[in-house]
């Protein structure tokens, strides 16, 4: 009898979601009676705004909503999400040029599916969200890593970009807001990686589901907006996918509801994927989703506020501990300091030598979670999600001064 592996080598050579992990394991805790603080999921603490939740309980009793529905999404919504990309990334799209998904996880799964083979090269810029590798493995792709540390702002540049090129390069990853760092790209250098990406004729997943949550460095000021990659080079839009959602920007992060935007043929093949692997999302989702698009944005903006002002504190926090340098991010809701400096170093009988062990003492001696660096790239750093409430906030970050004091 042959013998064969339990699980095949694609799925062995994959990790469970770190950042769903240190969320899973701070929630345990929790539940366990632990004072936890929890900075691990990028989860606004918000409930969903009134007006979406009315007409998801208005979608639960219409029978229609209990038939399955083209697996692309509800035209409504598709013709929605339209709307939405011409508003805030400057791109003309028909609806059929949508596909709604599983959360934008779905979209980034579905994105690489579609356009690797075996082989080909996806560039990275590193810092990255954790899911992201996992994606590019599974549609047989090799991740190449562009990295930028805190020193150039987390941002890549086109020379870094050229130099890790390749015959095999399709695809480059453009995430602005960048979850984990919260770093954005200026219109300028938008417009330079876009440009260079036309010219060599690669690819762009560009993930923009944080593009509605940017600040401004002066309090009160205009928020600076994140420019569409499409939107700085429009002559992108035929080799570019959009992925996006309504998670973070209208704290649904719950009702799993994303979507992909791109060419027509990406998207037929990415709707062809989907009616084999998922179906229709929820259709009370999709109805929720239509809601929250097409309604007024005013909570959108309450929240961004309350997201700025925590942005703030834990800044200013983090600051007062010595070793831990805070570059200010300028979207998303993550802080990604650099704490290389309390590394090799003796805290309550521990010397942690990783970011990874770092997190761990954290968690064990101040009942503080935050996701490691290893997670999203080199060791060294930790990642801080600041959509928790004002109080808590606070207390997690000054029993971290009080442990590094
Ligand atoms: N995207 C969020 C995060 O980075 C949610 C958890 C996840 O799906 O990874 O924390």
């Amino acid at each position: 009898m042959t013998e064969h592996p339990r699980l095949s080598a694609r799925i062995a050579a994959i990790a469970e979601s770190a950042t769903l992990k240190v969320d899973a394991k701070a929630k345990a805790l929790q539940a366990e009676g632990r004072p936890v603080i929890s900075y691990a999921a990028g989860e606004p603490d918000f409930s969903t705004p009134e007006y979406i939740v009315e007409a998801a309980l208005a979608a639960t009793h219409d029978p229609k909503n209990y038939r399955y529905t083209p697996a692309a999404g509800l035209p409504d919504l598709r013709e929605a999400v339209a709307a939405k990309t011409l508003r805030d990334s400057g791109l003309e799209v028909s609806p059929g040029q949508v596909v709604v998904t599983n959360g934008g996880k779905q979209a980034v799964y579905q994105a690489f599916q579609v356009l690797l083979d075996d082989g080909d090269e996806v560039l990275v810029p590193t810092p990255y969200w954790t899911t992201y590798p996992e994606s590019i493995k599974l549609a047989g792709g090799v991740q190449v890593d562009v990295f930028a540390g805190a020193d150039q702002g987390y941002l890549v540049t086109v020379e870094q970009l050229e130099a890790a090129r390749t015959e095999r390069t399709k695809v480059l990853l453009f995430v602005s807001p960048s979850n984990p760092t919260g770093a954005v790209y200026s219109a300028e250098q938008t417009k330079a990686i876009g440009e260079w990406a036309l010219e060599h004729g690669i690819w762009v997943v560009s993930d923009e589901i944080y593009q509605n949550l940017t600040y401004s460095d002066e309090v009160g000021g205009p928020a600076p907006r994140a420019v569409s990659i499409v939107e700085a080079v429009p002559g992108l839009a035929n080799q570019t996918i959009l992925v996006n959602g309504v998670a973070k920007t209208y704290a649904m992060t719950g009702w799993r509801l994303g979507w992909m935007v791109g060419p027509a043929d990406v998207i037929k093949g990415a709707a062809n994927l989907q009616s084999h692997l998922s179906s229709n999302v929820s259709n009370i989702s999709q109805r929720a989703a239509i809601a929250a698009l097409n309604g007024p944005q005013d909570a959108v903006e309450e929240m961004r506020q309350a997201f700025d002002r925590r942005r703030r504190t834990i800044v200013a926090e983090l600051s007062k501990i010595e070793g831990v340098t805070v570059p200010v991010p300028q979207g998303a809701f993550y802080v990604y300091p650099d704490v290389s400096g309390l590394l090799g170093r003796e805290w309550g009988g521990v010397t942690p030598a990783t970011s990874l062990e770092l997190a761990d003492l954290m968690l064990e001696q101040a009942d503080v979670a935050a996701v490691p660096g290893e997670a999203f790239g080199p060791s060294g750093y930790l990642r801080f999600s600041y959509a928790l409430g004002d109080a808590p906030l606070l207390e997690g970050v000054q029993r971290l001064q009080r442990l590094f004091g």
